[in-house]
């Protein structure tokens, strides 16, 4: 069910006759505006005030919070920092009811505030008060998709530096005991610099996450906290996260790679990242390349990639689907980051440019003693960067009985296009040869 706020003269009987007609299955609410934070081009003044703002809206929070109805997830589309306050003070209004009631039947929150041009003001509001502390208690998936920084240019966004600053300095502000009891977490960063105190300091009272996504959008993590970051570098167990069975991290690039392998997960299964930035895939602009040498300074360290695939070096690694996206490989480096993936079952590397000798890495795992790789059981090569052989891949599957499915991609036809692929599912890829 979408509600948008911008309807006129939305009560909260319309609202709840709307929603009856569901019947007592548990529902999905989302919640959007397209008038607030928007400027009326007649007189240049905001088009939502106190009195306007559709998120402050009392017939939306007693159906949010004292509904006879149970909501499954949802989705608040907050344009601005203002309007969310607004929306908690409407919730503040309708008050707390012992029992049971709708506010308290979410399981699912997520928050997308990406079109923000400024952060909550913290003096006003005490510096304990922490933006997302609203959120029902009962939810145990979180997503939440922070703003990118304004473009300079921009002179609708003449708070650019005080957004830019807040979001370094808390631009996670979920209470711990909410984190506490998260099992699905979803962070979506969209700013060229990354505050990794604050993702690592959320992730520490994250221990019961099952589930955890990250796009990093090719932002850099940085330790803008001076020296936050040195407890878990001096403590070798980082941050640990025990019941983690899924990790997804998007636009990741290379020098991430060194803070990242704080975060341990002994009992990982499925683990995807992609490298550089998604949809374009061009080999001089959005591809990490990975080498064992320490003395390359153009390459990003193999060894450390290998650690943070590992999980947790104190345990035998427990990952069974492993599927690298976006990178290139010097001689050495794949076959270090998967030889010691005991467990590994299922094997996809897509867009993944092998360079030089590196093509012999597969050989090397024939070579291997004790056979690395035992249970693996499907290996996909899809849209390899070039089309020459790979020495002995064939000897290895076929040995093995291991389900290869391989694809060349063809750079020639794709340069005469415009050297972009949209990542939507099915998207005319299909010239591309598979066998
Ligand atoms: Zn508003």
């Amino acid at each position: 069910m979408w509600v948008k706020a911008d309807i006129q003269g939305l009560t909260y009987e319309s609202l709840l006759a709307w929603v009856n007609r569901g019947g007592s299955m548990p529902k999905n609410l989302e919640i959007s505006s397209s008038v607030c934070g928007r400027i009326d081009r007649n007189n240049g003044r905001l088009l939502c005030n106190r009195n306007t703002c559709r998120f402050y809206n009392p017939a939306l929070t007693r159906l949010l919070k004292h509904a006879p109805a149970e909501w499954r997830s949802v989705v608040l589309n907050c344009p601005t920092p203002t309007c969310l306050i607004r929306f908690i003070d409407s919730l503040n209004e309708a008050g707390h009811r012992t029992g049971s009631n709708s506010w308290n039947s979410v399981h699912s929150f997520q928050m997308i505030a990406s079109t923000w041009n400024g952060w909550i003001d913290r003096e006003a509001r005490g510096h304990s008060w922490k933006a997302f502390s609203f959120l029902p208690g009962s939810i145990t998936s979180f997503s939440l998709h922070l703003p990118g920084y304004p473009d300079d240019n921009d002179n609708d966004h003449a708070d650019s530096d005080s957004l830019i600053d807040a979001q370094i300095k808390w631009p996670l502000q979920i209470p711990a005991e909410l984190l506490h009891g998260l099992t699905n977490l979803q962070l979506h960063f969209d700013s060229p610099s990354i505050p990794a105190s604050a993702v690592f300091t959320a992730l520490q009272h994250s221990e019961n996450l099952e589930a955890l996504e990250i796009d990093l959008s090719s932002g850099v993590f940085n330790d803008h906290m001076h020296g936050a970051l040195m407890p878990l570098y001096s403590n070798r167990n980082g941050v640990s996260l025990p019941k983690l069975r899924r990790l997804h991290l998007g636009q990741v690039i290379g020098e991430s790679i060194q803070d990242l392998k704080l975060i341990k997960f002994p009992n990982l299964v499925d683990l995807f990242m992609s490298f550089g930035v998604d949809g374009f895939v061009d080999e001089s602009e959005g591809c990490e390349t990975f080498s064992l040498d320490s003395d390359d300074t153009v390459s990003f360290d193999a060894s450390a990639l290998a650690n943070f695939i590992h999980g947790d070096p104190t345990s035998p690694s427990s990952l069974q689907h492993l599927h690298i996206k976006g990178a290139s490989f010097l001689p050495g480096a794949l076959h270090h980051i998967i030889r010691e993936l005991h467990s590994l079952a299922h094997l996809k590397l897509e867009w993944v440019s092998l360079v030089g000798d590196a093509k012999h890495d597969f050989a090397k795992l024939i070579e291997d003693k004790p056979t690395p790789l035992q249970g693996l059981r499907t290996l996909e090569i899809t849209r390899l960067k070039e089309s020459a052989e790979i020495p002995l891949l064939r000897a290895f599957t076929e040995a093995r009985g291991i389900d290869l499915k391989l694809s060349v991609h063809d750079r020639e036809e794709w340069e005469k296009g415009d050297k972009r692929y949209l990542y939507l599912a099915g998207i005319g890829l299909d010239s591309e040869d598979e066998y």
